[in-house]
């Protein structure tokens, strides 16, 4: 009922927490808290019942300024961080994944308050994430180290593998407290500083994480938190030219803008986790059952505000018809409720107002250009951002449903014919994040995932993400990698170093 596999949940059900008051509302520089430079402050507020939850500081430019100095400081040579041992580094990270265990209540209680989604996801899918990405990278902090090359002539050629400095993050709204340890473990793991931007809509997480990383000990100015807007904090972090690296997750368009502010500034290193069109391919071989659930667990996890989001649903013609009857009953099932309630499934929209009426219009654009609405897609009248998960069937390729991010719990179902022309039109859009096929035969499994052009293919499961696999786009959906030892590569510089052999040396 609360859309988590059922053995996840070991009973009796977590509860959430009594939050009386929100105790880290600051920047915080230094593991220290500050007011805003400018004194401004900004609110964020609870989508569940359009309340105001408190304000938070406002970071702007001179406030970003400040934090990329606390952390050249910490990460300069002969600091604190840069001498301390690996192992005592992967030390760290495992104390903070030590607190957000012992804090998990309340952090999932936080997160629902400040994001919408259900508390059970919080608990379970968000706050495990968190963690498992924690120890991961807490694995590798001694286990980074470079090669020895047998190289023409008598030298001897080495590389070391060294941090990128400081790394500034900007994160998005849909998985605050996810986004930022995915940005911090594999920077911190391998040596480096961070200066980092929670979304405006959605700072609560970051924010009290701050007091648990000075609590677990890691040395002042090696994470900073920036909580600010966009073109202010973010692009201030961008083109800052005390910055060396920058990950974005985000809009394609501000990812543009990112690249473009790197460019002009320092030529910092980018990494961008970008939107998606993902398309997912039910072949008539499949599971048929299993194929529904999690095509649309896809499409409406989280409030479909997944930039994974199952978006395009091809199904073959023979099931298309039992799909959608299938697809439909089961959408009709779900209940939007209060997040706060361990068995609700589906919660509001995040506090965005203008992303909440670009989902209600790009259902209005579906009925117009004549995709079938089988139900839901309006907004619940009685509650704040709540919106009914929508099915649409028979999209065709050149509607909008079919080509825009909706980022909000619409389904779309399109109809195929054959293999070859399902893997053109899959690929036929500018973004490749991720896709997924449902086939009983590993043959096709092989070649379909194979022909795809996506960082990420699913076969027969959605959203499957683990912290020891890369994540991340083709096209404009993004740069580099997150997760897995590929990540390492972004946080890292390669030193080559070459030693001239005393000729009588040589055997
Ligand atoms: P956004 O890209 O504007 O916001 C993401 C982050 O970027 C936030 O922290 C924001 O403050 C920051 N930002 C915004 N403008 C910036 C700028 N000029 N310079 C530096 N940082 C900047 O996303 P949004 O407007 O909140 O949502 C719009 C769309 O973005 C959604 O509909 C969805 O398609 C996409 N989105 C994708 C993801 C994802 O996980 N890939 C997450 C959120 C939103």
């Amino acid at each position: 009922e609360n859309g988590l596999p059922q053995n996840l949940i070991p009973p009796p059900l977590p509860q959430p927490c009594k939050i009386s008051e929100i105790k880290h509302t600051k920047i915080f520089i230094n593991n220290e808290w500050h007011s805003s430079l400018k004194g401004k402050t900004f609110p964020t507020f609870n989508p569940a019942t359009g309340v105001k939850i408190c304000e938070i500081e406002e970071a702007d430019k001179a406030d970003v300024d400040k934090a990329v100095d606390a952390a050249k400081a910490a990460g300069k040579r002969g600091s604190t961080w840069r001498r301390m041992d690996v192992s005592s580094r992967g030390r760290l990270l495992h104390k903070l994944a030590d607190l957000l265990e012992r804090d998990r209540c309340l952090l999932a209680t936080m997160e629902t308050m400040d994001t919408g989604k259900p508390f059970l996801q919080s608990f379970f899918v968000d706050l495990d994430g968190s963690i498992k990405t924690l120890r991961y990278y807490a694995g590798w902090a001694d286990k980074i180290h470079g090669k020895t090359m047998p190289v023409d002539d008598n030298f001897m050629c080495f590389t070391k593998h060294e941090p990128v400095g400081v790394c500034g993050a900007i994160i998005p709204w849909n998985f605050p407290l996810l986004m930022f340890m995915w940005k911090i473990a594999p920077a911190l793991c391998c040596g480096n500083t961070v200066v980092i931007k929670p979304a405006e809509q959605t700072p609560l997480t970051a924010l009290y994480t701050g007091a648990l990383i000075k609590e677990a000990g890691f040395p002042p100015g090696v994470v900073n938190i920036v909580p600010g807007f966009g073109p202010t904090a973010g692009a201030a972090i961008a083109g800052h030219m005390g910055i060396d690296k920058v990950a974005f997750t985000g809009s394609t368009e501000v990812g543009q803008l990112i690249k473009e502010a790197a460019a002009k500034s320092n030529l910092k290193r980018v990494t961008l986790e970008l939107g998606g069109k993902n398309p997912c391919i039910v072949f008539a071989d499949a599971d048929l059952p299993l194929a529904v659930q999690e095509a649309q667990k896809g499409a409406f996890y989280n409030q479909g505000q997944c930039c994974t989001a199952a978006s395009r649903v091809f199904v073959e013609e023979c099931v298309y018809d039992e799909f959608v009857r299938l697809s439909i009953a089961s959408a009709k099932q779900i209940t939007a409720g209060d997040p706060m309630d361990p068995c609700t499934s589906h919660g509001p929209q995040v506090h965005h107002p203008s992303q909440f009426d670009m989902i209600l219009e790009l259902v209005e654009s579906g009925k117009r250009e004549g995709a079938r609405l089988e139900c839901g897609g309006y907004a619940l009248q009685d509650k704040a951002l709540f919106i009914q998960p929508a099915v649409f069937s028979d999209v065709i390729d050149h509607m909008r449903l079919a080509k825009e991010e909706v980022f909000g719990p619409v389904q779309c179902i399109m109809k195929f014919k054959n293999q070859e022309e399902v893997i053109e039109r899959a690929n036929s859009t500018h973004y490749g994040l991720a896709a997924a096929v449902f086939t009983r035969s590993v043959e096709r499994a092989m070649r379909v995932s194979s022909a795809l052009e996506a960082g990420t293919v699913w076969v027969n499961c959605y959203n499957a993400l683990h912290a020891q696999a890369p994540f991340g786009g083709y096209k404009m959906s993004g740069n580099g990698r997150e997760l897995g030892e590929y990540a390492l590569a972004e946080y890292s510089e390669v030193k080559a170093i070459t030693i001239k052999l005393n000729d009588q040396l040589t055997v």
